[in-house]
Order: structure tokens, then sequence, then C-alpha cells
């Protein structure tokens, strides 16, 4: 009898398949192969260790070819199914984030294409926004689309018009290999045996997660480095990953200068030859020192001693869409699969974090001061009460005095408001209308920049109407509320001298961008950044000295179980911005309510005592992590369809002890691109399987046509 084989196929929905082996070809699991599916050839991945009865039949059609990609190692297949298993997501859509559309492209070769300095002979809004951000880029034409964030045909007609030159590549070039020893930097006492400890298990090899916990401004980074080089010299691959891309620009020249050579960089932003000679690197074992965004969770490498989740408190490592994952929890499992050091490093780590370290799974490590002696900043409260900004204003007195000190020091100011845009809701002065969003349940946002209204859910974007769409009475929309952009406009009054940049993602498009913004803070071009939660991470600007927070209580509203943790975690963040060099450091929290824990905590350092009583917290209403969660919606286009399925859901739960289902309830975000919303929450007990009870219950009540149902496990958001 021939050889036979199980293959996973890239098709959500489908189970793994049979197939027949031709003579002469020898099939490891893991590998990459092309099968035939219906009329069509499809990818797949030879796949052991399923269960389930063997296809029979006398039909059984046989792999049309092996994929010039190396097989899947048999850690990552376990990763695979764990995921799949844990986050009830097909082992298909897992695999499509292990073999990425690059992986499979082989040697062919691909166009690139570049401004060519020739403007195009008709020019549109579109096209001028789309060649202001391709300045210093070059990529497919799919690239370049999602860099200028326009669609295929535009950058098409560019390259049609002339605009656009192109050029065949074959693939990127590697950076040289990273020298462990080049630039070691002398370790204070406690660095040093934070850092030995880390040494130790990636020296002895094996699964060892740790918990690197240390204010900011302690050198959590110096002091991983020295992980790194330790795997490094045991000859095989790590890997950081960092919340943010927009990051990675100035911390890759920081390991450039440990290393002597720029680490490999994985995420979105990279161009098709970049990635596809990244991919095939890390997969054979060249690429030695990986820094990437949470897909690079995924990649094949070939021997992973070491991961490091850079800011692990961070919910951005969540990804809300596809595979609903947490990169911090899955890194965890990839390091227990590979046998591998995984480390978790923040100064603010997560409950979730803290209570794995406290029962000991995860050991702790901890870097109590900064390095070379700086202090702490002083951080203290500014009643909004009692000295409010004056009317239309958002920057009260004592905030505006204390810049202005800064700027005659000569030293560098960061105010900080999370929310983009220049207001986050446009009113109607005469009937009172709020502009909405067309497609979802959320107001309009409006981007003074741009000259438009743009919804933050779906994207939805309008131009400013002249008159309100309800009453037609003209000129009667108002801006309420601030954004950073509104910030902006306020210190460019105040301050008309001062230097301004304004960091959002709206602003900081691109890591090239980070970088010239962090090299323009740094050589001092710049008094006052303004920012959104992209200025809380990770930056080391030696002259800044001032931290203004405009609205420290925005995070508590909406109720979510970690709203107190995240609104903590970044003020500390953002705080932990000022005095990092020799001047000390200084930041005022404008607030309404100056007595609440959370505020005190952080005026009087007192982390501890914040995270002992909201863990209390957790513990005694059995959240997470003491308890479990999941999260249902279930969605359609019709609201009527989308309740009535969200209630048959409902009833098709199977009783078991420890489980609970609440609701169907109206989504707060009732409705989004469309479609209208239903939410179920299911909370267990930490001891039930969860993944295969929701699994059941699933699998018996099947959603009717037009009806989709998203399953959250361990959900972060929660609208
Ligand atoms: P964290 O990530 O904990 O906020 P960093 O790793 O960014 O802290 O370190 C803060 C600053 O102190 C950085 O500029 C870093 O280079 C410097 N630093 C920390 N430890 C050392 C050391 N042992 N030798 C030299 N510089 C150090
Ligand atoms: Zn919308």
């Amino acid at each position: 009898m021939a050889a036979q084989v199980r293959v996973v196929v890239m098709q959500a929905g489908l189970g793994p398949l049979d197939y027949a082996v031709p003579e002469g070809l020898v099939l490891a699991a893991g590998q990459p192969v092309q099968v035939p599916l219906g009329p069509r050839t499809v990818t797949g991945v030879v796949w052991d260790g399923l269960e389930g009865p063997a296809f029979k039949g006398k039909g059984l059609r046989a792999v049309r070819g092996v994929l010039p990609v190396p097989p899947l190692s048999a850690p990552l297949r376990r990763l695979c199914e764990w995921v799949s298993d844990y986050y009830l997501a097909p082992l298909a859509s897992v695999l499509r984030m292990v073999l990425p559309q690059v992986a499979l492209m082989g040697e062919r070769q691909v166009v690139e294409y570049r401004l060519s300095g020739t403007l195009p002979a008709r020019m549109t809004p579109e096209r001028a926004r789309a060649m202001d951000r391709l300045a210093g880029r070059s990529g497919t034409v799919s690239d370049l689309a999602r860099a200028a964030d326009v669609s295929d045909a535009v950058i098409r007609g560019l390259v049609n018009a002339g605009a656009l030159a192109g050029e065949t590549v074959s693939a990127g070039d590697l950076p040289p290999p990273p020298d462990a020893d080049f630039a070691p930097p002398r370790l204070e006492a406690g660095q040093a045996e934070a850092a030995a400890a880390l040494v130790g298990a990636v020296d002895a090899g094996g699964f060892a997660p740790f918990l690197l916990e240390g204010v900011t401004g302690s050198g959590k980074t110096e002091v991983y480095a020295e992980a790194i080089a330790a795997a490094l010299r045991t000859g095989g691959q790590a890997l950081v990953l960092l919340p943010e891309i927009a990051l990675t620009a100035a911390f890759m020249k920081r390991l450039e200068a440990r290393f002597g050579a720029a680490p490999l960089a994985w995420h979105s932003d990279l161009k098709t030859s970049a990635r596809r000679a990244a991919y095939a690197a890390i997969a054979d074992g060249r690429a030695r020192l990986v820094v990437g965004a949470r897909s690079a969770l995924f990649l094949p490498f070939a021997d992973l001693r070491l991961t490091v989740v850079d800011e692990a408190h961070e919910t951005s490592f969540k990804q809300e869409e596809g595979v609903h994952y947490h990169a911090r929890d899955v890194a965890v499992m990839r390091a227990q699969f590979e046998g591998a050091a995984v480390v978790l490093a923040s100064a603010t780590p997560a409950i979730e974090t803290r209570v794995q370290a406290e029962r000991g799974t995860y050991r702790h490590l901890m870097l109590p001061a900064r390095y070379g002696g700086a202090e702490m900043p002083a951080i203290e409260t500014l009643d909004l009460r009692r000295t409010p900004p004056p009317r239309g204003r958002w920057i009260a007195p004592p905030l505006a005095s204390a810049i202005t000190d800064t700027l005659a020091r000569g030293e560098q100011a960061l105010l900080f408001l999370n929310r983009r845009g220049y207001a986050p809701l446009t009113l109607c002065r005469a009937c009172g209308e709020r502009i909405n969003c067309p497609n979802c349940t959320a107001w309009m946002v409006e981007h003074r920049l741009l000259h438009r209204l743009a919804c933050h859910h779906c994207g939805h974007e309008m131009s400013v109407p002249p008159a309100c769409p309800s009453c037609g009475e003209a000129d009667a929309l108002v801006a309420c509320g601030p954004g950073v952009e509104r910030i902006a406009e306020e210190v460019a009054a105040l301050w008309p001298e001062a230097r301004v940049a304004l960091v959002t993602s709206d602003t900081i498009t691109s890591p090239a961008r980070a970088a010239a913004l962090v090299a323009s803070v740094e050589a001092r071009e710049i008094d006052i950044l303004i920012g959104t939660q992209l200025v809380t991470k990770g930056f080391h600007f030696p002259e800044l000295t001032l931290v203004g927070v405009i609205d420290a209580d925005l995070g508590l509203s909406g109720g979510d179980l970690r709203a107190s943790e995240r609104t903590f975690a970044q003020i500390a963040q953002v705080a932990g911005r000022a005095g990092r060099g020799a001047k000390p450091g200084r930041v005022m929290l404008q607030t309404h309510q100056p007595q609440a824990r959370l505020m005190q905590a952080l005026v009087n350092g007192d982390a501890a005592a914040f995270y002992a009583n909201e863990t209390a917290a957790r513990r005694d209403l059995t959240l997470p992590p003491f308890g479990r969660l999941a999260a249902l919606i279930v969605s359609a286009e019709d609201e009527g369809k989308a309740r009535a399925a969200a209630a048959t859901l409902a009833a098709a739960a199977r009783p078991r002890e420890g489980v609970q289902v609440l609701g169907p309830a109206p989504a707060p975000l009732a409705m989004l691109r469309g479609r209208y919303r239903f939410r179920l929450l299911v909370t267990a007990r930490r001891t039930v399987p969860l993944s295969a009870w929701l699994r059941d219950w699933l699998g018996t009540a099947p959603p009717p046509a037009g009806v989709r149902v998203t399953v959250d496990v361990d959900p972060y958001s929660f609208v």
C-alpha cells in the first residue's frame, strides 16, 4: 500500500485531510505541501498526531508537491495546536500566521517601486497624501498601498503616471550576525544579580519563565540583553517582542550598540523583499536576534533559546481580530514547548503576571531603583476643582507655570492625553445633535490637521459639514472636549516660541518617522512633546524633566475590570519618562479626584499597596486570574436576527458546575461596521476546562446564515 499522510489545509472550516504520498517522495511531519482540493491546488502542512479515522476510500488523491520551506518543528506544531485549542481558532487560521504569504513565495522575483521625482500629470488629494507618505520608501504595489493607507489602484495609478518607478529585486540583505561580547555594559550590583539569574537559566536550557520587574529607568533592557548574549553564545536564537512597531527604530539602535549589529526586524511595516529574507533567515537559524511585533511569535525559529516580552503589561499584546490571542501568554507557552527561557519585562506588571510570580510559576526578579542614582520623579496631583483651567482651555494654571519654568531652564516637557484628534465630539449648538458614525455606535472624532471627522472604530471619514445635518443651522457645530491636536493649539497660543512635536499614530506612521522624532528630541530641537499612549513607552530623553497628564481620570470611566490597573500603569509609565538623566523629574496629574486611592498610590510611589488592593478585589469577585472569562459577540446586519441568534445561543448552553453564562445584552458598542452586536459573557472557575466547554456549546448551536459569533477567551476588551 502506498504511504499516506494527514494534511492540515489552510482553509478555515475544513478538518485535516488524508493524501497519498507519491512514489519516491519522503514527507516529514510539519512539511508545507501543495495538495489538490476539488479543482484547485491549495497549501497545507503535513501533520502528526491528529486523531480521527484515516481515509480508506479508493479515491485517495496524491500530494502535488513540496513547498521550498523547511518543515515546521514539533514544538511549533504543538504551539499551533495549543493556540487553536485554547482560543477556539481553526488550526488553518493559526497556520496562516506561521506561514504568511511571503513564506510561500519561494525564489520568485518581485518588482519594487519608489518615487521617481516626476509628478503625475493629474494630482488628486489622495495621490498627494500617498506621495507624502511614500517619501523614502520602496516596496511592491501592495507594500506601498499599505504604507500609504490607500488602495492598490491608487498606487498602480501612480505607477502608470510615472510618479513611481519600478525595479526588480530578489531578496533583502541580512544584517551581519550580532556579537554577544561587542559592548557589554558594566552592570550595577542589583542589575548583575538579575542578569546572572537569567543567564543561568539560558545556559542551563529548559523552560524557565521570569518576571523582570524594574522601575522605569532601572535598566531592564541592559539586564535582559545579558540573557540575549547568553542565548547567542549557545548558538541559538533570541526574540524580543515589542508592543508597538513605532518604537522599534530607537530600540534597534540600542541593541545595535550593544551587539555591534542591528537585530532583524519583523513587523507589518516591512516590505515584501525584507519580509521574505527575514522569514527564510529565521527558519534556517541565520537570523540570531529578532525584534518584532506580536506576530513574530509565530515565526518558525530554528532554535529559539530566549523570548523577551518587553513592556509585558501592554494591552496591545492582545490581538483583537482573527485569532484572538494574547502574545504574552502565547510567548510563555511557546517557551514551554521549546524548552527555553522567557522574560516578561515591565515596570508595571499586570496582575495576571504578578499572581503567577506569587504562585511561584514565574521567577520574580526585581530592580527597585533607577540606574546611576537617578531619582524617581516627584509626582503631585493638581486638583482641577480648585485650580481649573480657563474656560475652553485644558491646561490648568499650575501646570502652565511649571511648563514656563521648564522652558526657561532649557529643558523639555511632555503633555500626555490619550485621545487622538482635535475633539472627541462635534455637537450642534442649535439642536444638540451629535455627529455619529453612520456604521457604528460612536461619535465622529474631529481631526483638524486633516480637516476631517473620523470614526476610530471603523475608519469612516467625512468632511466637517458646513451646517448641522439634523436642523440645518449654519455654523452651529462646535467641538467638545480635547484631543491632543487641541492641546497643541493651546500650547501654541501659550508658548508661541516653543517647538512642539505631536506624537500620535496619525503623525508617527512608520518606524522611520519615530526614529526622526527621537533624533530631534535628542538634538533638543523639540521643547514640548504632546502625545497619546504612544509617548508612554520606552523613550529615554535625559532633558525631559516635566510630565503633565492632562486628564488623569480619563481611563477610569467605562468600568471594565482592568480600568484602574491600566490607568495606573499608563500614568506610571508616562511619569517614568521624566527625570531619567541627571536632572530631577516632576510630574503633575490633572484630576478631579486627587484623594482617589489610585492617585494617592502614584503620588506616594506605593505601587505595592495599589496592586495588593486591586488583586484582593479581583480575588473577592473571582475575576481573572482567580476565575476565567470568555466573551462572545453575536452580530448581524439585521438587529432582530442578531438578538434572536444570541438568545438561541444562550439557551443552548449546557449547565455545568462552576460555569455561568451572562446575557445576552446589547454590546456597549451596539453597532460596529454596520453590524448589530450582542454580548454574552461566560464566567468560570479557574479549574474548569473552559475552552473545551465552549467548544462543546458552540458545536451544538451553529449560527444561522448571516450571523457571526466571535469568541474571545481571556478578553481584554469589553465593548
Ligand atoms: P528601563 O527599560 O528599565 O526603563 P533602560 O534599560 O531604558 O531602563 O535604562 C535606562 C537608561 O540607563 C538607558 O539609557 C540605559 O542605557 C542606561 N543604563 C542602564 N543600566 C546601565 C548600565 N549598567 N550601564 C550603562 N548604562 C545603563
Ligand atoms: Zn464607525
